[in-house]
């Protein structure tokens, strides 16, 4: 059942604000529920949950449409710049921006629709070839020439750390990418502000929140694993 999945993860979510003295209302729990029909997020969304994680433009697109209008949902997912006007408007924050031409063109999309568009910055933490995101060494230059951008708002950063068995691998990742959103903070940028820190999956959500996040990505622990070859 998909509520005992849901009752598991928000006890974890708690016993890890908990450990790290954190209130809990501190972090958001961000149910991804890509691939996953609209039954279950109908179910999941019946609990209380009301953001939501979903990384293709269409898929999310369709669930909008289907779903209860009082949602955030959350572009988790690589975002490809002729689609931007999809989803412009439509989600409550855009965790993958890894390009000033991505930001860009959002900043186009936003301007058009008179709106101030919310984002994050997604750092490659480990320097995964296999990942989208940003250099940690690139970050800071990206988010000055982002920040000059009139209708886009940088809210944090957002990191997708490697694939581990023994989510402690993952801790050093986690204390950079905060490390990196003290130091951004700091400059103090007009227009930029490191609120959000967009961290912590299935695997490694724990650790991530004893290390700062302030929103979890849960998909496999609260929805089950994925099947990509039926839908
Ligand atoms: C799929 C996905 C998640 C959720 O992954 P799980 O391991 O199923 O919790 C989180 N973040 C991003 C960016 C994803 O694409």
């Amino acid at each position: 059942m998909l509520k005992d999945n849901l009752k598991n993860v928000e006890e974890r979510v708690q016993e890890a604000c908990d450990r790290a003295g954190r209130k809990r209302e501190e972090v958001t729990l961000i149910a991804v529920s890509k691939t996953k029909p609209i039954e279950m997020l109908q179910e999941i969304y019946d609990e209380n949950i009301r953001d939501f994680g979903e990384n293709k433009v269409q898929e999310l697109c369709d669930k909008i449409e289907k779903m209860p209008k009082d949602i955030k949902w959350h572009m988790i997912g690589h975002l490809q710049r002729n689609k931007v006007k999809y989803i412009v408007g439509q989600v409550a924050l855009i965790h993958s921006v890894d390009s000033y031409r991505l930001a860009e063109e959002i900043n186009i999309q936003a301007k058009k629709k008179n709106i101030i568009v919310p984002i994050l910055v997604e750092v490659n933490i480990a320097h995964e070839e296999s990942k989208f995101g940003i250099s940690e060494e690139d970050a800071i230059q990206l988010v000055e020439e982002i920040a000059e951008l009139e209708n886009v708002r940088i809210k944090g950063l957002m990191t997708i750390a490697p694939y581990v068995e023994n989510a402690e691998d993952n801790r050093l990742y986690f204390r950079k990418i905060k490390d990196l959103s003290v130091d951004i903070a700091a400059k103090n940028i007009d227009n930029v502000s490191m609120e959000i820190l967009s961290m912590g999956m299935t695997g490694d959500y724990e650790v991530a929140i004893e290390e700062g996040a302030t929103m979890v990505r849960v998909g496999t622990g609260i929805f089950g694993a994925r099947n990509y070859n039926k839908q």
